[in-house]
């Protein structure tokens, strides 16, 4: 609509150019005309410089004053250029006028250009600023010329010039406004989304991107949220279409009060929302998208006592420019990847961007920048191939936080199992999508290949000389206490001492959550299968700390999200 718009006053722009020529051209003719004529210009013979002084002062402070009043007005900065233009037109028509006889001239109507094309170029109130300048020029014109007279006829005649002057500005100002009116409805039509009443997903791209350049322009954060309503397949499944379209026409409803007034709230795509907030940092922006979670989660929805947890709810996601992402579309990605995780961690839940290698980023050389952005981009492609690494990925980060606390690690070392834990599959992306997602037992040689995986994810980040900490748990995070690991069968303390935490942690999640190619066991079985592993496969030390660690409240609470949360492969 942008380009339609655009397209429009660029069409009108050459017109009134061409009109503005034109009247250029007359002019040259005019005074061609009066030259050859007269011998010389009237000008210099008839009228004195007094005269030309008396008549171009009030014309030069009537131009002045409307430069001045216009230029303080706001917005009117843009179209500074061409106020000077009007200006000049009207000061060259008085001229012509004035040459060509005053108030005896018959070129008068030359202004009438002038009043068009301002009036189409920038609506009534332009047109009758200038239609009322020149109807003032003209008539005292005739004022000057016979101050004295006791029937002015040429003022008498201008009058009826002057009524001329405003009822061309006016009628065509008129219809200049209404038809802009019907473009702004026909533009909102255009970009509202017909069912929620919220902007449609183009306008919010549009949008999006010039929020952004505003913001890089006077240095402000703009904010990203993503929101997606929980298991709204099952309703539709349950109550069908309709009514779900109206679940969506009412939530589209509860976004849109609970946005401020600078804030675009869109309908992203079926049953999913996207608000940009500029000048809002993360805080703010994490404020709204909770209230906005409550007030969905509390708001009565007809049939939702059949949903999971008896209640229509949201999962949102919180993403900032420029802290988090470069450009719109990493911030519609982040954005996207914290829904994501909002829906991981159980659902009817705010979740702000984090990325683990964006904090390692920021610690690592400039040189290696690059090679980190390729690893998250390998990780993202592991995620997007199996679902289930992505969700494994999270638990094992969240557990190694844990036992980053029990085990009162240095700071060195906490950043070396968190980091080791975030990539410890990577060599995944080498293994095809039929073996990662397989349900059977796998054949000796798809095995093989599943256990090259942590070789294949050494050679992925050797060369990265800031993560060369992290290879001693990418390579051995399969090892066995008992030496019946792999790829090297270390035994015992060979193995890396944080490559055995890992190992318990990677192998309780592998148990207890849904691989595609075992069982699931439940919370207890899983303590239970580390229990029976102390010494064989697991160090006994850490095994029992970290059996300890997640029968802690936080270690119980944080398995308690996580089986809620069906995962879906
Ligand atoms: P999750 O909790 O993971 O979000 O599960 P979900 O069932 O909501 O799954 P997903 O987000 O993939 O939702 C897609 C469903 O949304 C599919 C379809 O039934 C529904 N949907 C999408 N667009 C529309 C629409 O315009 N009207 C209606 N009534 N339903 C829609
Ligand atoms: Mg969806
Ligand atoms: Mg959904």
């Amino acid at each position: 609509m942008k380009n339609v718009k655009n397209n429009r006053q660029r069409q009108i722009n050459d017109i009134v150019s061409i009109v503005k020529l034109s009247s250029l051209l007359l002019i040259g003719i005019i005074f061609c005309k009066e030259f050859a004529e007269n011998g010389s210009l009237i000008l210099y013979s008839t009228h004195s410089y007094y005269t030309l002084s008396v008549l171009f002062v009030p014309l030069l402070i009537l131009i002045l004053i409307y430069c001045g009043w216009s230029f303080s007005t706001k917005n009117s900065y843009e179209d500074i250029p061409n106020k000077i233009e009007i200006s000049l037109f009207i000061v060259l028509f008085s001229l012509v006028t004035f040459i060509c006889g005053v108030n005896q001239s018959e070129y008068k109507l030359l202004f009438l250009f002038i009043i068009i094309t301002t009036t189409i170029q920038s609506g009534m109130k332009q047109g009758f600023i200038v239609s009322g300048v020149s109807s003032i020029i003209v008539l005292s014109m005739d004022i000057l010329m016979q101050p004295n007279a006791v029937i002015n006829v040429n003022f008498e005649n201008d009058l009826i010039l002057a009524g001329v002057f405003i009822l061309t500005a006016w009628p065509l100002g008129f219809y200049v406004k209404v038809e802009g009116e019907h473009i702004k409805k026909l533009e909102e039509l255009i970009n509202v989304d017909g069912l929620t009443e919220l902007y449609n997903h183009r306008y919010f791209y549009d949008t999006l991107l010039e929020k952004i350049k505003i913001g890089k322009r006077d240095d402000k954060p703009v904010s990203m949220i993503f929101i997606d309503i929980d298991y709204f397949k099952q309703y539709n499944d349950t109550h069908g279409h309709q009514k779900g379209d109206y679940i969506l026409k009412k939530i589209g409803g509860i976004i849109k009060s609970a946005v401020r007034k600078d804030d675009i709230a869109a309908r992203y795509g079926g049953e999913e929302f996207a608000i940009v907030l500029p000048n809002t940092d993360e805080g703010q922006a994490m404020d709204i998208a909770e209230k906005l979670r409550k007030e969905i989660e509390v708001t009565y929805f007809e049939g939702e006592e059949n949903q999971p947890g008896g209640k229509i709810t949201a999962s949102i996601g919180v993403s900032i420019y420029p802290d988090k992402a470069k450009n719109d579309i990493e911030l519609i990605k982040s954005a996207d990847d914290a829904l994501y995780r909002a829906k991981f961690f159980n659902k009817n839940r705010v979740e702000a961007y984090t990325s683990i290698l964006d904090e390692i980023k920021k610690n690592i050389d400039e040189k290696d920048i690059e090679l980190v952005a390729s690893i998250k981009t390998l990780i993202s492609v592991i995620n997007a191939k199996d679902k289930y690494t992505y969700g494994h990925i999270e638990r094992v980060v969240v557990y190694s936080r844990m036992m980053v606390e029990k085990l009162k690690l240095n700071e060195k070392d906490s950043k070396i199992l968190i980091y080791g834990a975030y990539m410890h599959d990577i060599g995944k992306i080498n293994i095809s999508k039929d073996i990662l997602l397989k349900k059977m037992k796998l054949t000796d040689l798809e095995w093989e290949e599943l256990k090259q995986h942590p070789e294949n994810g050494v050679e992925i980040i050797k060369s990265v000389e800031s993560l060369q900490d992290i290879i001693p748990l990418i390579l051995s995070h399969h090892e066995r206490y008992d030496g019946n690991g792999y790829p090297n069968n270390l035994k015992g303390e060979e193995i890396p001492y944080l490559a055995r935490v890992l190992t318990v942690i990677d192998s309780f999640d592998a148990m207890t959550s849904n691989r595609p190619y075992n069982n699931r066991k439940t919370y207890e079985e899983g303590i239970l299968e580390i229990e029976q592993c102390i010494g064989t496969q697991f160090d006994p030390e850490i095994a029992r700390i970290f059996i300890e660690v997640i029968k802690s409240n936080e270690g119980v609470s944080f398995y308690e999200s996580i089986k809620m949360n069906e995962m879906k492969i």
